[in-house]
């Protein structure tokens, strides 16, 4: 079975401590232990992972790096080659639970936290996942901009312990513009906002005849 790039390994996963700083007026989180140029991403504090592509896959959890790449340089999410070029149509498979459209945006645009997938790995990425097969949709992406981070949001504990982080909330959704909570961000992946969104034609025909071809295969587990 191909394991998709983005994966996050078990050996991979770095637990380092985090505290607060208080430096002009603002309360930022930074790591204990001496910080690392790849610590920071955006302007936001990343969480730590390895590359090294060690351990037992974790099929639930992506690496954080891995995903920043993938989205920033447009790398495909399995084989972590060139999916595509902005304004050739970057390939992208978007998932209900991955992506999303905004009432004050055009129709053709929408943010997701999952990164692109070439062309060549769309049959293994459809006949892969349950959810691809019956609620995706197949399209290419005129243009990417970073809009987000996904990420857990910490404030300072009260009292003379103010340095150690209190946890406020889990995998939250936080813009590249809330300047008041970005510094409060571990933020483990990036979100983009994709402009001219446009449907594979046929979008339809793909997913099922990947759905068949899985079903007839018969003894690959869905990722
Ligand atoms: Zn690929």
């Amino acid at each position: 079975m191909v394991v998709p790039y983005v994966l996050a390994r078990s050996k991979e996963l770095v637990t380092d401590p985090i505290r607060f700083v208080y430096s002009r007026a603002v309360y930022e989180l930074v790591y204990a232990l001496v910080g690392r140029r790849s610590d920071v991403a955006m302007g936001v504090l990343r969480a730590r992972v390895k590359t090294s592509a060690r351990g037992e896959v974790m099929w639930r959890l992506v690496n954080s790096i891995r995903q920043w790449r993938c989205m920033t340089k447009k790398l495909c999410q399995v084989c972590g080659e060139t999916a595509g070029r902005e304004g050739d149509g970057i390939p992208w498979i978007l998932t209900q639970s991955a992506f999303q459209t905004m009432s004050y945006l055009p129709p053709d645009c929408g943010d997701t936290n999952s990164p692109p997938t070439c062309r060549a790995c769309w049959p293994e990425a459809l006949k892969r996942c349950p959810e691809l097969k019956s609620h995706a949709r197949v399209v290419t992406v005129r243009e990417v901009e970073p809009v987000a981070v996904l990420g857990d949001v910490y404030r300072p504990s009260s009292g003379p312990h103010w340095r150690t982080p209190e946890l406020v909330q889990e995998q939250a959704y936080v813009p590249l513009d809330e300047f008041a909570r970005l510094p409060m961000v571990l933020a483990t992946q990036l979100v983009l906002l994709l402009h001219g969104i446009r449907n594979v034609e046929p979008p339809r025909f793909d997913i099922r005849s990947a759905a068949a071809r899985g079903r007839t295969a018969g003894s690959r587990k869905p990722g």
